[in-house]
């Protein structure tokens, strides 16, 4: 059975709740890399169900400003305000969950799991360029990240670096690596306002995109509703 991949929820229940829907029955672990809260107006919500029911996590930036083991001094101003707000409404276990989280680059059988890159927990991989002479920073053939809320990844060789497009299923090649983002859950930015996931196929050796329309409207109104500022909520439907 695939397992279900998950990263940047972002606090957004409507969206999980859609991807948790379109999902059903097709996997049996579920994997999630990190940014479970910070921006969405549902923190508690998101965490406690990651808590019951996801197998391995591993931390995000926002995880870490909204616990306070990392400082929103990088942040622009919306994400300062939905981190604050996040940090004010989470409650005591679910605080002490996300402050627990492990950093990536977690190794998960043949996976490995990461939030930002392999080499550094918070850095930004949103380019092939940046990839070039990477390989040595790969701990595993398929390496899962997110961090960026652009659904697709790279295809490395020990000489070049690709983007890869992420319509359907990807067959997992013996001679390449894999650094694949399932996107965002609970934020997209590629242009495509719709909840973003992925399957993989141990077994098949298969990475399936997935998109998946949602209550976005809904979700927005509950951000403004919480008094953040207005951009949170118009972006979930513009996916930027
Ligand atoms: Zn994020």
């Amino acid at each position: 059975m695939p397992f279900l991949i998950l990263s940047d929820i972002h606090g957004n229940l409507e969206a999980l709740t859609a991807v948790l829907e379109d999902a059903r029955g097709r996997y049996d672990r579920i994997l999630c890399l990190g940014d479970l809260v910070g921006y969405g107006a549902d923190p508690n919500a998101i965490v406690e169900w990651v808590r019951a029911n996801v197998d391995v996590v591993v931390r995000g930036n926002h995880d870490k400003v909204c616990v306070g083991l990392d400082s929103a001094e990088h942040f622009n101003h919306a994400a300062q305000a939905s981190a604050r707000w996040t940090e004010s409404q989470l409650n005591a276990e679910n605080r002490a969950y996300l402050e627990r989280l492990p950093r990536g680059p977690l190794p998960y059988q043949s996976l490995d799991l990461v939030h930002g890159s392999p080499a550094d927990e918070d850095e930004y991989l949103q380019s092939a360029y940046q990839l070039q002479g990477y390989l040595p920073f790969l701990g595993a053939q398929v390496t899962l990240f997110g961090h960026t809320h652009v659904q697709g990844g790279f295809l490395l060789t020990t000489r070049a670096a690709a983007p890869i497009s992420p319509r359907g299923v990807l067959d997992i090649e013996p001679d390449y690596y894999y650094l694949i983002n399932p996107g965002s859950v609970g934020q997209p930015r590629d242009r495509d306002p719709r909840a973003a996931y992925a399957l993989y196929c141990e077994e098949e050796r298969t990475v399936e995109y997935r998109r998946v329309a949602y209550d976005a409207h809904r979700a927005g109104a509950k951000i403004r509703a919480a008094g953040l500022p207005d951009f949170l909520a118009a972006r979930l439907l513009e996916g930027i």
